[in-house]
């Protein structure tokens, strides 16, 4: 897009690391910029992660009269029927820690022979005029015994992809698990799927 000016994109994540993985991926094609200050925080009660991620850039939408892009991300684990889901922020609880929710997961799946699991991120890329586009990117693996590995945060230390060698998202540099990780799948479809309407959003 060199000599137009870019759209303004806005993100309704103030998230430091998705900022800059956002702004890397969409930058040629979008002026991104991150969540506004003094927004007030979307209540995420949807039933799925399409409903909290189109609810988010909504609010943001209707707030900046500008383009938004959310993402809302879930890990789901088969032999709990797809829990902890659209609640893994919550799983233990509402204030728990990364540590509260791992806890939790390792002692729902003791004695549990099916340890398979994927994690989903869904984005959400919506217009003033109300328009959206709806991107995912999913990793499939398992959960392991003990959580392993410094890196990374979240369910990170529990998870080891199917494309990896055995090792855990958290046994991994960011480079290595972002080649194969969800939210980076999820980026390339959005980035994809807008190439392919060309300017129209
Ligand atoms: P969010 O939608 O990015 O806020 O993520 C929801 C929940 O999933 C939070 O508990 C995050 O810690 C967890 N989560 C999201 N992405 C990842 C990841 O890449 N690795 C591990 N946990 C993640």
């Amino acid at each position: 897009m060199e000599g137009e000016q870019r759209p303004r994109l806005v993100l309704a994540t103030a998230n430091q690391g998705k900022v800059v993985e956002l702004a890397d991926l969409l930058g040629e094609r979008y002026d991104v910029a991150p969540r506004p200050d003094g927004l007030a925080e979307t209540v995420e009660d949807g039933d799925t992660l399409v409903e909290n991620a189109l609810k988010k850039a909504r609010e943001v939408v209707a707030n900046t009269a500008t383009l938004a892009l959310a993402d809302d991300t879930g890990l789901f684990v088969a032999a709990l029927g797809g829990a902890p889901g659209v609640l893994s922020a919550r799983y233990a609880g509402p204030q728990a820690s990364s540590e509260d929710n791992i806890a939790k997961l390792l002692g729902s799946l003791a004695g549990s022979a099916d340890r398979s699991a994927y994690f989903e991120t869904v984005l959400a890329l919506v217009s003033p005029d109300g328009t959206s586009v709806i991107a995912r990117g999913r990793v499939d693996g398992h959960i392991v015994a003990e959580p392993r590995g410094a890196s990374g945060f979240g369910y990170d230390s529990v998870f080891a992809p199917s494309d990896g060698d055995g090792r855990t998202f958290a046994e991994m540099s960011s480079v290595e698990k972002q080649k194969i990780s969800h939210r980076s799948r999820a980026l390339r479809d959005v980035k994809n799927q807008v190439e392919a309407k060309g300017d129209s959003l």
